[in-house]
Formats: structure tokens, C-alpha cells, sequence
């Protein structure tokens, strides 16, 4: 080698330094070697083979005035399997070829190129004794021909070509490597933020079409296991978890398309990227859209907890004709997928605990409520009161939106349905609900039986929660019969408007509620009629002499503690000595229930209370009252009984009734037994005016008549 070819060399080598220095993208540097490579060896034309391991091929790069360009630009052209062609001799026996007069040579059959004119040389490129490629070059026939002393020449400088184009390669794998393990990384942080899981799972097919150029995409679940041992044409059920670009019967008809397909790779293998190694391609198929376009199709079944139970299913125009592009897209897939699967694992078994811990904290919640509830009902034996307060609570353990206890009152000796709403209800809500109870427990061997004359008007409640529209009706219901000592005594009864129906849990809490709710039920429903018995006068069912003087006290002390008007009227039935002497005292008392059961049907239930006095003497308690009010009352009262008549066998008896009436906002009263006093003046002012009438007991008109 002389002096001036060293020099040549030298430059050579500066020159392609800096070429390799001006750029990072392979394909440039490629051409660039090449064009320098041409003109340092006084070549026509000039291409480089880059061997890439994933495909297993020789990519192509051409220079310009190339015999395989034609029209084409320069740059990539193809990729040439390994074997083929001079290069592929080249490349596989690692050793140069040089073809002085092309058209001399006995390979001619093996020449790629159509021109098969002019001279040409090819040399593998290696670093270390490791194959990398192979470098061409092409004399014009017009041109001297390659020679041994060329194929030194480039042999001075091929190493370096090497070298460059290595070092290149490396560090565009070395970027694809980096964007790829940024991307996975992007990918597998989104899944687990700690937003909702549907919103991360669209984020992250957001981001896995960008990546990797995909159109379509949806991760569902499917419904069957596909590997149960069902008829494989059989549809497949399926959820959409999340989806992108992709209409939910654009979906289907995707899924429909690939499904039998997928259960029967399904049946023979999991891993569908294991089927073929290689290229990691996953089965693909082709899917025609509406409009007739076609696109490539992917399946690629998520194992969640080992069951290939949930698909990645994507889609993406045919773009890709670099299959190491193509196989570089399946691999991230692949990569992917697995992540995916992890992180539908991870939210099902977050789920799982979250169901746990809501079942743990909603039977806790029970418990404190039972236990709550237990001890407020102990805490009183009033019935009404327990009602109430059972229904207050009752709907922190289950949603409803009335609950209705239908239940046999021993001493109305009757039937009560009491109704808690918690938002206000219509009419029609209330007539279905009373006729369903009543319906539905004639069904039961009740104790007594229910019938339309033991069957009291239902009481509806105030709603607990306020709202300005009452519903109109009611969904689902929930009933328990109400057992107490072994007699069916009336109904629970829950109705919901929405749509969820009543489960196994909500009966558990009613039962549970109810066994309570009936211990104290029961304890005060005995207290009730010990209590009765203590305070009824039996002969009339009335309220005894004893409970009168307890009430008037109780009154008397509230309405001076509220400033509130106290009613009393007594009340006498006129001669009612005759009735003994004419017809016998079992007449009389006759005469003495029908009054009273006249009273009782006159006075306002739950506030007035109506006593026995004595004798045929009758007291009437009016909380809240005004005298004038009390005297309408008690002028009803006297026209209700002077009107009624009182059968005894063929006659019919006529009563009279002369009542006095005094209020504490008229009369000056100290104690109690001060009212009684002037409700007894006002009722023999009666007597002496004639009986049969109401006299009211003032005290300042008594006072001007002194
Ligand atoms: P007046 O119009 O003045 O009230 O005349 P009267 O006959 O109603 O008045 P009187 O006080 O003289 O009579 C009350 C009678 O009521 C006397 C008593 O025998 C009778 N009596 C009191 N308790 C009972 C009872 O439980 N049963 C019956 N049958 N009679 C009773
Ligand atoms: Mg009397
Ligand atoms: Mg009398």
C-alpha cells in the first residue's frame, strides 16, 4: 500500500467519522457509508445489507444510481432472506466475492440483479469474526472491473464500516429498548393509580393505541370460561371493561368473528405468543369494517388467576409491511397483556377484600344496631312507642321505603297496621300497601283470623325524610309473619320502590330485628293489660275512677306548665234510678255500657280520656281544650245519646244526659279537685234547669248572681 492509497485511507476514515457524528438514524448513516464507500472505490453504484437477527434477514439500504432502483429514491429497499443471492453466499460463507466481467461469470443464474452487465464486488462486514452484513458495489460495464488489488483496497476500510453501522444499530436497539421500557413503564403505572379501575383501563388502551399505533381496542370479560368442556361454536357472553375507539356492536361483531376461533387456540394452548416463538405474532385475523376496509385483528387472552377468563382485544389497520417493526409490536403486547392481567388479578382481589371488609363492617354495624335497638326498646312498654322506635332504626340496617307492622292488639281486641314511611307516599302507595297486608295475612293461620271487622284503619306515620313529591308505588316487598307465644299475631312487612330487589341478608336482618322487636312487643303487651285491668272499670270497659284521677292530675300539671286550656265534663244520665226500679238492674246496666260505648265512639282517641266516675256518673278529660270548645263537645255528646236508644228485648229505652263542663282558663283553680268541683256546680245547675242539657260553670257570672 503506498503513500498517497494511506492517505486516502486516512481520510477516508475522518470522512466517514464525521458522517457517523452528523446523524443517529441508521438509515442515513447507512446511505451515507455508502456513498462515500461508492465514491472512495471509484464504484457506479453501491448497497449495504444490514443482517437483523429478530427477522432473520438482510435489510437492503441502496445508493442512488442503483440497477435495483429504478424510479425509487435510495435508502431501505427490502429485506432479502439470508441465503439468497450473491450476498446471501457472501454472508453465509463470511467470504468476499469479486466478479471482474459479470457477464463472464458462471453464477449468472444467481444474480439478483436484472443488469447483469458491469463488474462487481461484495464483502461481508464483521466485527470480532461476527457477522454483521455485507457491502456491495457495482463498476459500470463501461467501467474497469473489479480486482484483487480493489478488494484490498475496501478491505482497508471495511472494518470501520463495520464498526459504525454496529455502533449505530446498537444505539437505535438501545432507543427502541428505551422508548419500549418507558412505554411498559407509562403502561404499568397507570394501572395502578389509584383512580377507578375503569378509568385507568380506558387511560391505559389510550395510551396502548398510541404506542403502538393500534385503532380499536377493548378488554373484556367473558361470561363462560372458555375452557369449560362446552360445544366450542357456542357464543361466548362477555363484559366490556373498558374500550377505545369501539362502539359496543362494532364490538360484538369483532368478538363474533374471532370468537371460535380464540376458544379453540384456547382449548390447545393458554399462551398464545408461545405458539410461535420467533416473532411472538399472536394468531391474527383478517376483520372487515362496514365500509369494507379491512383490518388486522388480535385476540390475546388475559390469564387472571390462571383461567384465560378476560381477552385484549385490538385492532389496527394493515400499516406495518417491517415485520421487526410488526414483531416488536406483538412482544410489547405480549409484555403488555401480562401486566394487564396482573392488574385485573390485583383489582379482583381488592375487590374481594373490600366485599369482605363491607360484609365485616355491615354485620358490626347490625350488631351495634341490635344491641342499640334491643336496649331502647326495653326501655319503655308502651307499644306505640316501640313501633315507633323500631321503625325509626330499623332502616340503618335495610334500605326500604316503608315498613308496616300489622299486629293483634289483645285489648282493642283487634288488628293494627302501623306504616313508617321514610319519604312521603301517594294515596294509591298507601291503599296498595294496606290491601296487600290484609290480603297477604288472610293467607296465614292468624290467631284470630283477620277479617274486614277485626282489621283497624291503617295508621301511616310521618315520613322520616321529607321530600316534595310522594311516590306512587312500590317494587319489592319483604314479609315476616310475627309469631308471639306460638300464635301467628300479625305481619312484618318492607316495601322498596327501586329496583333492587330484597336478598337473603335483608331477610336475615328482618328476622333478627323481628325476634327483638317481639320480645318487647310481647313485654309490653302484657304490661298493657296488666295495666288495663288496673285501670278499666269492668262493667263498661272505661277507664276506672283511679286512672281518671291520675290522668286529671298529669293533665292538670301540664296544662299549667304549658299555659294550655283544661277541659273537664261530668256527665249524669237523668233518673237514672227508674231504669233499677222499672226493669231491674241488669237493665241499668245495660243502659250503662250503651252510654259508655256512646262516649267512647265520641271523644278523640289518643287525647281525650273518658272515665267512669261513679255510679252512672261519667268523667271526660279534654287536654288543650277551650270552654267553648268543650261545651260543643259536650252538647254533641248529650244529642248523640239523647238521640240513640237502648233495645231490651221488644222496648226500646230513652236516655238523657245532663253534663257539666269547667276550664281551667275560666275558673281559678288551684288543684285539681278545684275543676271537679265546678264541673260538679255547672252539672247540678243542669239538674236544677230542667236535665237534658249542658251547663258551662263561670265563675264570674256565679259570682254576679250572688
Ligand atoms: P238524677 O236525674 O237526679 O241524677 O236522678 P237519678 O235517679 O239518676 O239519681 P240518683 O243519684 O238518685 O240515682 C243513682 C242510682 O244509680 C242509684 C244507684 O242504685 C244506681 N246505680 C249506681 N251504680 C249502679 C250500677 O253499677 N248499676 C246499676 N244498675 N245501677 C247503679
Ligand atoms: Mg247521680
Ligand atoms: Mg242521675
Amino acid at each position: 500500500m503506498n503513500e498517497h492509497t494511506l492517505e486516502e485511507i486516512l481520510d477516508f476514515h475522518t470522512r466517514l467519522a464525521e458522517k457517523a457524528a452528523e446523524t443517529t438514524d441508521l438509515h442515513k448513516l447507512v446511505e451515507s457509508l455508502i456513498s462515500e464507500t461508492v465514491e472512495y472505490m471509484n464504484a457506479s453504484s453501491g448497497s449495504i445489507m444490514v443482517y437483523d437477527r429478530l427477522a432473520d434477514c438482510l435489510k437492503l439500504y441502496v445508493s442512488s444510481h442503483h440497477p435495483t432502483l429504478k424510479n425509487k429514491k435510495s435508502g431501505l429497499v427490502a429485506e432479502i432472506p439470508v441465503k439468497e443471492g450473491i450476498a446471501g453466499k457472501v454472508f453465509a460463507s463470511g467470504l468476499p466475492i469479486v466478479v471482474e466481467n459479470a457477464k463472464n461469470t458462471d453464477d449468472k443464474t444467481k444474480l439478483r440483479r436484472k443488469d447483469d452487465s458491469g463488474s462487481f464486488l461484495s464483502i461481508p462486514l464483521k466485527i470480532n469474526k461476527k457477522l454483521i452484513g455485507v457491502l456491495n458495489l457495482n463498476r459500470a460495464p463501461t467501467q474497469p472491473g473489479f480486482t484483487s488489488s480493489d478488494l484490498n483496497r475496501l478491505r482497508a476500510v471495511d472494518t470501520i464500516i463495520a464498526s459504525l453501522i454496529e455502533k449505530e444499530s446498537f444505539l437505535v436497539a438501545l432507543e427502541e429498548n428505551r422508548r419500549e421500557i418507558t412505554g411498559l413503564y407509562e403502561m404499568s403505572s397507570i394501572l395502578t393509580e389509584a383512580n377507578d379501575f375503569t378509568g385507568r383501563l380506558e387511560e391505559f388502551l389510550e395510551k396502548l393505541s398510541d404506542q403502538l399505533e393500534l385503532e380499536r381496542l377493548a378488554i373484556l370479560r367473558m361470561d363462560k370460561k372458555p375452557n369449560e368442556p362446552e360445544r366450542i361454536d357456542q357464543d361466548i357472553n362477555f363484559t366490556i371493561l373498558a374500550a377505545h375507539n369501539l362502539k359496543p356492536s362494532l364490538l360484538e361483531q369483532m368478538f363474533k368473528s374471532v370468537s371460535s376461533r380464540m376458544q379453540m387456540q384456547l382449548s390447545q394452548s393458554t399462551d398464545i405468543f408461545a405458539s410461535d416463538q420467533e416473532t411472538m405474532r399472536p394468531p391474527t385475523l383478517s376483520f372487515e369494517e362496514k365500509n369494507g376496509s379491512s383490518r388486522e385483528l388480535f385476540c390475546i387472552p388475559l390469564l387472571v388467576e390462571g383461567q384465560p377468563s378476560h381477552v385484549l382485544l385490538v385492532s389496527r389497520k394493515y400499516l406495518d409491511e417491517d415485520t421487526r417493526q410488526a414483531s416488536k409490536h406483538y412482544k410489547f403486547l405480549y409484555l403488555v397483556s401480562q401486566n394487564l392481567s396482573l392488574a385485573i388479578e390485583r383489582e379482583n382481589m381488592i375487590r374481594q377484600i373490600n366485599e369482605e371488609q363491607d360484609m365485616l363492617y355491615q354485620s358490626n354495624k347490625r350488631n351495634i344496631f341490635f344491641l342499640e335497638i334491643s336496649k331502647d326498646l326495653t326501655s319503655t312498654l308502651d307499644p306505640y312507642t316501640i313501633l315507633q322506635k323500631a321503625f325509626n332504626n330499623f332502616n340503618n340496617v335495610i334500605a326500604f321505603t316503608t315498613i308496616s307492622i300489622l299486629l293483634f292488639d289483645d285489648i282493642e281486641n283487634s288488628y293494627r297496621l302501623i306504616v313508617q314511611p321514610d319519604i312521603p307516599v301517594s294515596v294509591h302507595y298507601q291503599k296498595k300497601l294496606s290491601e296487600q297486608v290484609f290480603n297477604l295475612f288472610c293467607d296465614f293461620p292468624a290467631d284470630p283470623p283477620l277479617t274486614p271487622a277485626n282489621f283497624c284503619k291503617p295508621i301511616f306515620f310521618k315520613p322520616q325524610n321529607q321530600r316534595s313529591k310522594p311516590v306512587a308505588d312500590y317494587k319489592h316487598i319483604l314479609q315476616l309473619p310475627v309469631v308471639i307465644s306460638d300464635k301467628v299475631r300479625g305481619l312484618i312487612h318492607l316495601a322498596r320502590t327501586t329496583d333492587v330487589p330484597f336478598n337473603q341478608s335483608d331477610l336475615d336482618s328482618t328476622s333478627q330485628f323481628t325476634g327483638i322487636f317481639i320480645t318487647s312487643i310481647k313485654n309490653a303487651l302484657i304490661h298493657k293489660r296488666t295495666e288495663k285491668l288496673a285501670f278499666t272499670d269492668p262493667l263498661t270497659e272505661l277507664f276506672n275512677h283511679r286512672y281518671f284521677q291520675e290522668t286529671l292530675n298529669h293533665e292538670f300539671t301540664r296544662a299549667k306548665r304549658y299555659t294550655k286550656p283544661l277541659s273537664l265534663m261530668l256527665i249524669d244520665i237523668d233518673f237514672f234510678k227508674k231504669f233499677n226500679d222499672t226493669y231491674g238492674h241488669l237493665v241499668g246496666d245495660k243502659v250503662l255500657r250503651h252510654v259508655a260505648a256512646v262516649f267512647k265512639s265520641s271523644v278523640r282517641e289518643q287525647i281525650d280520656t273518658v272515665a267512669r266516675y261513679g255510679g252512672e256518673e261519667f268523667a271526660v278529660v279534654l287536654p288543650e281544650t277551650s270552654l267553648e270548645g268543650a261545651k260543643i263537645f259536650a252538647e254533641r255528646i248529650r244529642i248523640a245519646v239523647e238521640n240513640s236508644r237502648v233495645i231490651d228485648e221488644d222496648r226500646e229505652l230513652a236516655v238523657t244526659l245532663s253534663i257539666g263542663v269547667a276550664c281551667t282558663s275560666v275558673t281559678s283553680c288551684e288543684k285539681p279537685s278545684d275543676l271537679i268541683e265546678s264541673s260538679d256546680i255547672a252539672m247540678y245547675q243542669a239538674k236544677g234547669n230542667g236535665r237534658n242539657q249542658v251547663k258551662t260553670y263561670n265563675e264570674s257570672k256565679l259570682k254576679n248572681a250572688k
